[in-house]
């Protein structure tokens, strides 16, 4: 489990994250919704540590992850993260790019690490792929290969940033089927989205985030059927 308590994260002087609370339970996927600038992306963000935040406490499994000082690569590891800008390294293959990290973290040869991201390419329908170089790719793909790239570190945990938002919209499709694909394998995860139909056939939870805080969370049926709050219903009866 991943779980927050209290956290607090400012720019400067301006407060993004004011006090949020949060369990994400083994499995299950969360979704954040919310409007521009409201601190979906920090807080997902200080999820892995990459913004250290300024008070409140982050555990994994229990452990305080959230200590200052703390090595945060080990975290990283076990919290993949997938942005909207895939990122992928111009010069090497889908292959060579999803195995980078795994190589020269868990520092296992080629040949070792093969099969089991041969067999992540073919799940997600890029076995013919994975040879080719990220400018002979559509978006969709590339962006499938980002996400492959992340679970080649095998993470426990994987945290999606808008990842669909720079998408043609035709390519959107695919890539949420990834989403479906490794909600079924039981990964846990966690979305910053604008697809409120997405996270409405599959979240577990839905959490609308306002002015750094979570104003609302629940089941997603509630929480676009019933919200409690006006301000959830507003940004519901913009967006919908
Ligand atoms: P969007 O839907 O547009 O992606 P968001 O909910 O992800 O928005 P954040 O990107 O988390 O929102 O930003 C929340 C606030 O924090 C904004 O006011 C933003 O300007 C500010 N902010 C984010 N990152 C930084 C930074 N590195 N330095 C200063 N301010 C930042
Ligand atoms: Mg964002």
């Amino acid at each position: 489990d991943l779980k927050l308590e209290n956290v607090q994260k400012a720019f400067g002087d301006n407060p993004v994250i004011r006090g949020i609370d949060l369990t994400i339970t083994k499995g299950e996927m969360v979704c954040l919704i919310g409007a521009s600038g409201s601190g979906k992306s920090t807080l997902l963000r200080c999820m892995n540590l990459l913004e250290p935040i300024d008070d409140g406490n982050i555990f994994l499994d229990g452990t305080d992850i959230s200590e200052p000082g703390k090595d945060p690569q080990p975290v990283r590891q076990r919290i993949g993260m997938v942005f909207q800008s895939y990122n992928l390294f111009p010069h090497m293959t889908a292959l060579d790019n999803a195995m980078l990290a795994p190589r020269r973290i868990l520092g296992g040869s080629r040949a070792q690490l093969r099969p089991a991201l041969e067999e992540m390419f073919t799940r997600f329908g890029l076995h013919d792929r994975m040879n080719h170089f990220p400018d002979q790719l559509s978006g969709g793909q590339q962006q499938r290969v980002a996400i492959i790239r992340a679970l080649a570190m095998q993470p426990e945990i994987m945290l999606f940033d808008e990842i669909t938002s720079a998408l043609d919209p035709e390519l959107v499709g695919e890539v949420l089927d990834v989403l479906r694909d490794l909600r079924s394998q039981g990964m846990t995860m966690v979305l910053a989205t604008h697809e409120m139909g997405f996270a409405r056939e599959l979240a577990d939870k839905v959490c609308f985030l306002h002015q750094g805080r979570i104003l609302e969370q629940g089941p997603p049926d509630q929480i676009f059927e019933a919200p409690n709050e006006e301000r959830t219903k507003a940004f519901l009866s913009r967006v919908l």
